[in-house]
C-alpha cells in the first residue's frame, strides 16, 4: 500500500472507484454551478479594481476576462468521460485563474495589499467544489493554490508580493479549507454508506437473500433493453412450490421458511452468474435467463425441477420433507412489453399446476 493510502486510511478515508463515481455524480452539478458563479464573481470584481485604482483598472479588464475560463469548467463535466482527466483540468484551470489574479493585483496601485484577501477565495470556494472529487485531489489543490503565489513571487514575476503578509492570511485559510474538505468527505462517506445499505435493503429479500420482486422487475427492464441492443434471446422461468400450504400446516411455518431458503439455494446453485434469481412472492420464484431461448430455458427449468424432486429437507426433529415445484417458461419477443413475457410465464406455471404439478410447461407467444 502506498504511504498516502496508509495516511488516508488512518484518517478514516476510504475512496474506491464506485464511491468516487457516485461522488462526482451526486455533487458534480453543485460543483459546476459553483464554478459558473465563480467565473462571474471573478469578472465582476473588476468593479473592485476600479474603486481601488481607476487608472490601474484600465489595465486589468482584459485580464479579468480570463475568469471566463472558470465558466468553461462546467462544460467539461459533461464532455470529459475520465474522472481523473476532469480533476486535472479543474485543478489546472482554477490555478491558472489564480495566476491571472496575481497579475491583476500587480497592475493595481496597492493591489498587493488590498487584494491579498481575495486569495482566500482560492482556498475556500474550490474546496467546496472538491466535494465532487476525491479528498486527495482536494488536498493537492489546496496545497498548490496556497503555494503558487509564493512560487510566482520567487520567480520575480510579481515584485510587490509580500510573502509574510500573504502567509499570515492564506495559510490559516488553507488549513481551514483542508478541515472543510475533510468534514465534507466524512459527511459524504456516511451518506454514501447509508444509501448503499438502503439500496441493498430495498433490493434483497430478507428470508431467502435473493433479489426481491422490485429488483427482479428492474433487472427484467435492463435485460430487455440489452436484448433489444444485442438481439440475443431472453427467457423467464416462474417457479412455485407445490402444495406448500400443506407443508406449512403439517410442519409449521418455520419449517416452511426453511423450505423456501433451501429452494433459493438450489435455484442459485443451478443458475449462471448472469442469471437473476428472485423471490417474487411467498413461495414463488422467478428466474431471468439472458441469452437463453425457450428450449434452453425449459432444460434449465427441468434441471431445477429434478434437483428439487431428488432432494429432501431434514427437520430438527428428524422428519424428512420431500417437496416438488412446478415451472412455467416463456421467451421474450421483441415486440412485447417485459410484463407480457412475465405474465405468459405465469400462465405457463398455472398450466403446469393444472397438468398435475412437478413439471415444466412452456408457452409460445
Ligand atoms: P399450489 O401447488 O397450487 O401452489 O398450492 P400451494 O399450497 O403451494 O399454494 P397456495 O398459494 O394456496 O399457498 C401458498 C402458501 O404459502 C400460503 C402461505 O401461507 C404460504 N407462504 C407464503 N409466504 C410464506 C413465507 O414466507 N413462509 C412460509 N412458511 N409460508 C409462506
Ligand atoms: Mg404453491
Ligand atoms: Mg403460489
Amino acid at each position: 500500500m502506498r504511504p498516502i493510502d496508509t495516511l488516508l486510511r488512518s484518517l478514516d478515508i476510504v475512496e474506491d472507484e464506485a464511491y468516487l463515481e457516485r461522488k462526482l455524480k451526486d455533487n458534480g452539478r453543485f460543483a459546476a454551478r459553483l464554478y459558473l458563479f465563480g467565473a462571474f464573481l471573478g469578472l465582476s470584481l473588476w468593479g473592485w479594481d476600479y474603486v481601488t485604482d481607476p487608472i490601474g483598472a484600465k489595465r486589468t479588464w482584459t485580464l479579468r476576462l480570463f475568469f471566463l475560463v472558470l465558466a468553461v469548467i462546467p462544460l467539461l463535466f459533461k464532455k470529459i468521460e475520465s474522472r481523473r482527466l476532469l480533476t486535472i483540468c479543474v485543478v489546472g484551470l482554477t490555478l491558472m485563474t489564480e495566476i491571472v489574479y496575481l497579475l491583476i493585483l500587480n497592475r493595481l496601485e496597492g493591489g498587493m495589499v488590498y487584494g491579498l484577501a481575495g486569495f482566500m477565495f482560492y482556498m475556500m470556494v474550490p474546496s467546496l467544489a472538491f466535494v465532487a472529487f476525491s479528498f486527495l485531489s482536494g488536498l493537492i489543490y489546496i496545497l498548490l493554490a496556497a503555494l503558487l503565489p509564493h512560487l510566482l513571487a520567487m520567480t520575480g514575476i510579481v515584485p510587490g508580493f509580500s510573502h509574510l503578509h500573504y502567509a499570515v492570511l492564506i495559510w490559516p485559510a488553507a488549513i481551514l479549507s483542508v478541515l472543510i474538505e475533510y468534514t465534507h468527505t466524512q459527511e459524504y462517506r456516511r451518506r454514501y454508506t447509508l444509501e448503499r445499505k438502503l439500496e441493498t435493503l430495498s433490493q434483497v429479500d430478507a428470508l431467502s437473500g435473493l433479489c426481491n420482486r422490485r429488483c427482479f422487475f428492474q433487472k427484467l427492464e435492463e435485460e430487455v433493453a440489452r436484448s433489444r441492443r444485442t438481439d440475443l434471446p431472453l427467457s423467464i422461468l416462474m417457479v412455485d412450490i407445490d402444495r406448500f400450504k400443506a407443508i406449512n400446516d403439517r410442519y409449521g411455518h418455520p419449517v416452511g421458511d426453511r423450505v423456501i431458503q433451501r429452494l433459493a439455494t438450489v435455484m442459485k446453485g443451478s443458475s449462471r452468474r448472469i442469471d437473476t434469481v428472485a423471490r417474487v412472492g411467498g413461495e414463488e420464484f422467478a428466474l431471468l435467463l439472458p441469452g437463453t431461448d425457450l428450449v434452453a430455458a425449459v432444460e434449465a427449468g427441468e434441471r431445477i425441477r429434478s434437483a428439487v424432486a431428488c432432494s429432501e429437507l431434514v427437520t430438527d426433529r428428524g422428519e424428512r420433507i420431500a417437496y416438488t415445484i412446478s415451472v412455467g417458461a416463456a421467451r421474450w419477443h421483441t415486440r412485447e412489453k417485459p410484463s407480457q413475457c412475465y405474465n405468459r410465464a405465469d400462465r405457463a406455471l398455472y398450466l403446469a399446476k393444472k397438468g398435475g404439478r412437478n413439471r415444466v410447461v412452456s408457452l409460445q407467444a
